[in-house]
């Protein structure tokens, strides 16, 4: 039998805290919380969790502080709680070295999902060559995109951001990395480029590409790839 994962929650509210502790307690996860960044700090060290979950309104130090002294000593995976409204503030935890974020309020399911997501991405595995969900099928070998089981034909740009995408499914990045990832860091052009390529790799593998089945926008903040069913 596998050891329950420790998973450490950082949140001051106390409704939204045990709601989580809830949740993940029922998936079969070991939880530890508490609503200060202090004490946070301290049972990084004393429990050396698998995944933490940092809220960034905290009574007393400023979320992206303590992220700042988080990844001063550590790379355990960090996914953000925020608010809707937050969009500058979850890019620049993002840049700080959060994994990922989650909104407020979310499901149970959603939460499951960054968490699974993070704890895939912090183990040793080999970066998957594959991608499969729902009917897209991506074989990062043979360089190949099926959409139900037709060959889809996207030009060497958009392969180029669907396979990085892919490759990071289940998270969310940011524009600006996909822009300096595809492009390199001189392109200044506002994301334009970025989002004229999502509209046509959208026409191509989405049923309706206002509501997108495999590449989700995240508003403000970048794209997040549906997850990867296989690995
Ligand atoms: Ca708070």
């Amino acid at each position: 039998m596998t050891t329950a994962k420790n998973i450490l929650v950082i949140e001051d509210d106390e409704n939204l805290s045990s709601y989580v502790s809830a949740s993940l307690t029922k998936n079969g996860y070991r939880v530890a919380t508490t609503p200060t960044g202090r004490s946070g700090l301290r049972m990084v060290s004393s429990l050396s969790p698998s995944v933490i979950l940092l809220d960034l309104g905290l009574p007393d130090i400023d979320g992206c502080d303590l992220l700042t002294q988080l990844r001063s000593g550590s790379r355990i995976p960090v996914i953000v709680i925020s608010a809707r409204t937050e969009e500058k503030e979850k890019v620049k935890a993002l840049d700080l070295g959060a994994d990922d974020y989650i909104t407020k309020p979310f499901g149970t399911e959603e939460l499951m999902a960054r968490i699974r997501t993070s704890l895939r991405h912090s183990g040793e595995c080999a970066p998957c060559r594959f991608y499969k969900a729902l009917n897209l099928a991506i074989d990062m070998e043979k360089r190949t995109v099926h959409l139900e089981g037709e060959r889809v034909h996207l030009t060497q740009i958009e392969y180029q951001i669907l396979t990085l995408l892919a490759a990071h499914s289940g998270r969310v990045l940011p524009y600006d990395s996909i822009m300096n990832a595809i492009w390199g860091p001189y392109m200044v052009d506002n994301n334009r480029i970025l989002r004229v390529n999502m509209a046509n790799i959208r026409r191509k593998i989405e049923k309706n590409p206002a509501h997108p089945e495999y590449v989700f926008t995240e508003i403000g903040v970048g794209y997040r790839m549906r997850e990867n069913e296989i690995c």
